[in-house]
């Protein structure tokens, strides 16, 4: 099912043999591997708008914008002027820049719960920074995570199994010594009862709660309102810091990320700190976490909290954020991408059900996630349920029919600004009749 370049050879396959040689599994990031869905990676040549065109020279339609940063689509005009005028002007210096205090002044601006923040250069090191900067503010060194959710590949947060109540924590990786989770509480997500009870028997030795608010590591699952209402009510009567992980959808589901979302049904709802990557860096390597002003001054060189980075708040980075979110902040921009979003999703919707196949499709902004599957489901296990094989079926189907979504039953799906309505018809007509295959 690999394309073939005109020469009739695979480019893709014979990158992909070299690179297995030099780099573990040919990749630098396990999921760009395809091992689940089996098949060979498409090295991406080069990319434009809504597409990528692989090293055979076949171009796809490009649903995973880089895991969801490439919301404008690939090389818009405004981006790649700022970047290049900012590559310029020098690569790195390690020394204060006017540009890192632009962009803390246009993220806090969208964000009232956040009043500082600190750039880093990875969603796992924003993560992991607020991870410690919770723990001591509080001088505590319990935390609780949910399972399914992601925070980056910190040992304390990489962390998943448990099941029944209060599981402490397994590690899900090798190489994470048991002593090092010890303090890390994993529960299912949207469990408003063990969540409570989580609370009653360890609320006073939470440093935090950690969750993905729309939790786009296992594909999409939102948290519900009960539950994040319980989350934001406990961490309050118990002295614990709320941690929202927003790297996937700050800026992406909404200008002020899914806690506005939240802050229109729940009143007054706000978390203590805020984690942000993805779309704020515009594709170059960049994050941040922030929130309240006592808890953000505990960080060195104010407080006893150490935290550093020799690239962070990098001036070609924070130049390509800056630009790509004055680009998102102008009006209607959201209105147009979440239409452009729910067309697509409404539109796979319709051919799953005309096929016969189980489907399930939710979205929010840009960002949208389906199961092969008669509902959505609420938490891990029941996203566990999904059917593998088909979904493989379709992945391929799809690629085959130049459409790129996340080759992983666990993963949410992007559109960008630069996708049209034409390449969203495109999209369903490949889905028509990969749908029509899988009955
Ligand atoms: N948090 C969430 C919700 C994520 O989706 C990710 C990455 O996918 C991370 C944290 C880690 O970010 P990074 O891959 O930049 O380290």
């Amino acid at each position: 099912t690999d394309s073939i370049d005109a020469a009739g050879a695979d480019r893709n396959a014979s990158l992909f043999a070299r690179a297995q040689r030099v780099i573990p599994g040919g990749v630098n990031s396990p999921v760009r591997a395809f091992r689940a869905v089996g098949g060979t990676p498409r090295f991406v040549a080069r990319a434009q708008g809504p597409y990528f065109w692989d090293a055979n020279g076949q171009r796809y339609i490009d649903y995973i914008g880089s895991w969801g940063p490439m919301i404008l689509g690939h090389g818009h005009p405004a981006v790649l002027e700022a970047v290049q005028k900012a590559a310029r002007d020098g690569f790195s210096f390690g020394a204060p820049t006017e540009r890192e205090i632009e962009l803390a002044e246009e993220i806090l601006a969208h964000l009232p719960s956040m009043e500082m923040l600190r750039l880093v250069s990875s969603g796992t090191e924003a993560g992991m920074s607020a991870l410690r900067l919770a723990r001591g503010a509080t001088g505590r060194s319990k935390i609780l995570k949910f399972e399914g959710c992601y925070h980056g590949h910190a040992d304390a947060l990489l962390v998943k199994a448990g099941s029944g109540l209060a599981t402490f924590g397994n590690p899900t990786s090798a190489g994470v010594p048991p002593e090092v989770v010890q303090h890390t509480l994993v529960l299912p997500y949207n469990d408003v009862a063990q969540l409570e009870q989580a609370f009653a028997e360890h609320g006073k030795e939470l440093a935090c709660v950690i969750l993905e608010p729309i939790a786009g590591n296992m594909n999409f699952v939102r948290a519900s309102i009960p539950f994040m209402r319980r989350c934001r009510e406990l961490c309050t009567q118990y002295g614990a810091l709320l941690i929202i992980d927003e790297v996937m959808t700050g800026f992406r589901v909404a200008l002020g990320g899914a806690q506005s979302l939240y802050a229109q049904a729940i009143p007054g709802f706000a978390p203590d700190l805020t984690v942000l990557g993805k779309v704020i860096g515009g594709g170059m390597p960049l994050a941040a976490f922030g929130g309240k002003r006592a808890v953000m001054e505990q960080l060195a060189p104010l407080g006893p909290v150490y935290q550093a980075g020799t690239l962070s708040g990098n001036p070609v980075a924070t130049a390509c954020g800056l630009a790509t979110l004055r680009e998102i902040a102008k009006p209607g921009f959201y209105d147009a991408l979440a239409q452009r979003t729910r067309s697509l999703v409404e539109g796979l919707e319709a051919a799953a059900a005309r096929h016969g196949v189980p489907f399930a499709a939710d979205c929010e902004g840009g960002m949208f996630g389906f199961f092969l599957l008669p509902e959505l489901p609420q938490n891990y296990q029941q996203v566990m349920h999904s059917d593998g094989a088909r979904f493989n079926r379709l992945f391929h189907g799809l690629l085959d029919r130049g459409v790129y979504i996340a080759p992983a039953l666990y993963e949410a799906g992007f559109v960008s600004a630069a996708h049209s309505e034409d390449d969203i018809a495109q999209t369903l007509a490949a889905a028509e009749a990969v749908f029509a295959s899988l009955r």
